[in-house]
């Protein structure tokens, strides 16, 4: 997926456009000193937000233990490498990592990781007819679409929100009936602006694809908000990804954290008062419990409404623990014997479509060939279909439908795989989005309580990222070293 817009982009860009300035690192949020009376810290999960924040906690000299119920850090940055041949390798979780990701940036810098700038889309296949991109937009081509405008993809719902994008002059002081879009769905609002069934549509696979859902599952504020931002996601977004592998990030976290990283040991139970916490975990098939100062939850909602929590936080923290949204995602990773995508008359090697399969991608473009990757990233409904399916079942529709974008591809098509992110026990999600209600979610879940603290992506401005994963847990380590 790409970025999704935040309001921290928006505030931060919107501040930027009017001064006419570059965005640039919000660096305060490093070197962060302070008078911590924390002696022990407890960190739950050893996804980005969770290492960053020990990384910077250890760093302080904090005495820190992760807890991770897995046998590997990244969670969601996931990188398979070991049932493709001639070493490629696909990533099944988090990939881009966008020009404005600095916190994720800084991290790859400081551990002499390089990003490599991915490919834009070349192609759409759209209702049965493919379209060059280059093509398309040069002769202003329509999709087949009611009420488009030629020659453009994304961004064709704003002529129907664009008086309530214009009502928004100060990023600070939101009108109050702007505001009141929260109680809406994106498409309630579109039908209520009168848009047509196809734009709404059209939307589903442009931006609702990036969150995970369907239009009448997002927040209409959300959508207004993002075209507030003149950059948001669109098919010129320049994006990287980690050359040879976005698990090189997590696993340079656990690196120097090793010696405090406990593995397969995912926790049941977390207890805490005024004095500090206890944290219940099985290892080696034993309940175990462990004593700390504080504690930082960084595991995903979806899991931590699942665990005993004594007592309970405030009220509106269980709220939004309880009720934050989270999408349906699946990726499939397929190799083909030979690149057909770059063969002449191609569809693309980047394709947007309206498939099963939603965005289509060559990812080996780091590798030598013959062979390749072809990444399919979907999600909403076409995630939950085939999450319904068995393997063999979803890479047989993988592999008809990269046959409808590229005929050739029975006879180079050699294995596939696929993982759906709603059947990982220890995620059950994809990532979190903004459905009606939940616009101020992000800052009740990110507030501590008593000795508990909060990270991962659900906490922060940039969520649904990994640069938001790792701004929170950066955040975090600051709230215990301030003190
Ligand atoms: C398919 C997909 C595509 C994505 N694409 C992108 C992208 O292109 N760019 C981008 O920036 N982001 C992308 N993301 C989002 C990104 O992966 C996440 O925002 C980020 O990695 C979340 O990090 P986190 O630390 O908050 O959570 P996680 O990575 O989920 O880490 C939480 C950790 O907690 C552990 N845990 C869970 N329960 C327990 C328990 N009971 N006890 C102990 N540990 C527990 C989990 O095992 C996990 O390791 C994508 C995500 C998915 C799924």
């Amino acid at each position: 997926m790409s970025k999704i817009i935040t309001r921290r982009d928006f505030l931060r860009a919107s501040t930027a456009a009017a001064a006419g300035m570059v965005i640039t690192p919000a660096r305060s949020l490093w070197n962060v000193t302070g008078n911590s009376s924390a002696e022990k810290v407890i960190i739950i999960g050893a996804g980005l937000g969770g290492v960053s924040c020990a990384y910077e906690l250890q760093n302080a000299g904090i005495d820190i233990t992760v807890l991770e119920a897995r046998s590997r850090p990244g969670g969601r940055v996931r990188t398979c490498r070991d049932p493709f041949a001639d070493n490629l390798y696909a990533e099944m979780g988090a990939e881009y990592v966008d020009s404005s990701d600095e916190y994720a940036r800084k991290y790859c810098k400081e551990f002499g990781l390089d990003i490599l700038p991915a490919k834009l889309y070349d192609g759409i296949y759209v209702r049965g007819k493919k379209y060059d991109m280059a093509d398309f937009k040069t002769f202003k081509q329509q999709l087949p679409y009611d009420g488009t405008v030629g020659g453009k993809l994304f961004g064709q719902e704003f002529e129907y929100v664009r008086h309530w994008v214009e009502k928004i002059k100060d990023p600070n002081d939101i009108p109050s009936d702007v505001m009141k879009l929260d109680r809406m769905s994106a498409a309630q609002l579109l039908r209520k602006e009168g848009a047509p069934k196809d734009i709404i549509e059209l939307y589903t696979y442009t931006n609702a694809t990036e969150s995970t859902c369907t239009p009448d599952q997002m927040s209409a504020l959300n959508m207004v908000f993002g075209h507030f931002y003149a950059s948001a996601f669109s098919e010129n977004t320049m994006e990287g990804r980690i050359f040879g592998g976005n698990d090189q990030l997590p696993k340079r976290f656990a690196k120097e954290i090793a010696s405090n990283l406990k593995y397969n040991c995912p926790v049941k139970k977390i207890s805490h008062n005024k004095k500090g916490v206890e944290v219940s975990f099985e290892e080696s098939g034993k309940l175990t419990a462990m004593s700390a100062d504080r504690c930082v939850i960084a595991m995903p909602l979806t899991i931590l409404r699942k665990t005993k929590i004594t007592p309970y936080f405030s009220d509106e923290k269980m709220h939004c623990i309880r009720k934050q949204s989270y999408g349906e995602v699946m990726k499939i990773a397929m190799q083909f014997k030979r690149r057909i995508w770059d063969e002449q008359g191609s569809v693309g090697q980047r394709v947007f479509t309206d498939t099963p399969l939603r965005r289509v991608y060559h990812f080996s473009i780091d590798q030598p060939g013959p062979r390749g990757i072809l990444l399919s990233f979907t999600s909403g409904s076409s995630a939950a279909k085939l999450g319904n399916m068995s393997e063999q079942q979803r890479l047989r529709v993988a592999r008809e439908t990269a046959t409808e974008l590229w005929p050739e591809t029975p006879y180079v098509w050699e294995s596939g795989i696929s993982k759906y992110w709603n059947e990982d026990p220890w995620m059950q999600g994809s990532y979190t989005y903004v459905s009606p209600g939940q616009w101020d979610f992000i800052d009740i879940l990110a507030q501590p309580e008593e000795k508990v603290h909060f990270a991962g992506e659900h906490t922060s401005e940039f969520h649904s990222s990994m640069n938001g994963a790792i701004e929170s847990g950066v955040r975090a380590s600051k709230e215990i070293i301030k003190g």
